[in-house]
């Protein structure tokens, strides 16, 4: 349900948004609105396009831009728990974000930015663990707690529906802008598949405490957490973009979560996950 409302408000949004856009450029092309000024109507002079020296004043305006980004980072307690021992591969995967954004120029330099992006946050590794606390589901539903040692390897792929809000600063020249600032996920699919080979050491059955602690050999034991993954992810986000024409860019960012992304009903570990993610593309002024 909530799904099926996030994707028409999606289709609306971008509906929308290319009717803003194409309305916009009409707009610029028959007022011309960076020759006069929108509130005199006087010319405005050359370079410095948006500022009226008769209303001395700076003429606020709106800027459309688009971006195809490549996040690639990970979904990861923080620090890295001193049970993982090595690290033995990590592979990013391609994982497109797809942005939107509409930013509003107050002066010279400094403006408001927000719009939308649909994102994939994904990533595979595979780690060394060595006395780790978890909890695991065994084949008889019977909940099994103890310290493992072994291999792990994790799959999770998350898509996203982002929304950021930051503050945007340009140098003089207008060829650097960076924005920082915040974003709200919304999970619209959501996977995380754990494989664990190697020993437990169970100390607790469906969180009791045993008396005769066992071992038990977990043989490639696979677990799918698809459904514990939190619905939402807080975090702050960064970009640095430089335009190599007057509407083509190229793009670098980062963004951090500070929300936990596993519900609090996720207990296979006790380490809360964070998205850590660089991403890097470019961009195309509308
Ligand atoms: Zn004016």
């Amino acid at each position: 349900m909530i799904r099926k409302l996030i994707y028409t408000l999606l289709a609306l949004t971008l509906t929308v948004s290319g009717t803003v856009a194409q309305h916009y450029n009409q707009f610029v092309t028959k007022h011309d609105q960076y020759k006069y000024c929108s509130n005199c109507g006087k010319p405005l002079n050359g370079e410095n396009a948006h500022f009226c020296y008769t209303c001395e004043k700076y003429i606020p305006y709106w800027e459309l831009n688009s971006s195809v980004l490549f996040n690639v980072g990970a979904m990861a307690p923080i620090p890295v728990p001193s049970p993982v021992k090595h690290i033995y591969t990590w592979y990013p995967n391609i994982n497109p974000a797809l942005n939107f954004t509409i930013t509003r120029w107050m002066n010279s330099n400094w403006g408001l930015t927000t719009g939308i992006t649909l994102e994939v946050k994904s990533f595979e590794a595979t780690t060394k663990i060595e006395n780790m606390d978890i909890n695991v589901v065994s084949d008889d539903e019977s909940g099994l707690g103890g310290h493992f040692t072994g291999f792990s390897n994790t799959d999770i792929k998350n898509n996203y529906f982002t929304i950021p809000l930051m503050a945007t600063w340009r140098t003089n020249n207008q060829k650097l802008n960076l924005n920082f600032g915040l974003y709200g996920s919304f999970l619209m699919k959501g996977h995380f598949r754990q494989i664990i080979d190697g020993n437990l050491h169970v100390e607790t059955i469906d969180k009791t405490v045993i008396d005769d602690p066992y071992d038990l050999d977990m043989d490639m034991s696979k677990f799918d957490f698809d459904d514990r993954i939190s619905n939402y992810d807080f975090g702050v986000r960064f970009d640095a973009e430089y335009y190599f024409t007057d509407r083509l860019s190229g793009i670098v960012g980062l963004r951090f979560g500070f929300s936990n992304t596993m519900k609090s009903s996720f207990d296979y570990m006790k380490y809360k996950m964070y998205n850590m993610f660089g991403c890097f593309g470019i961009g195309y002024r509308l």
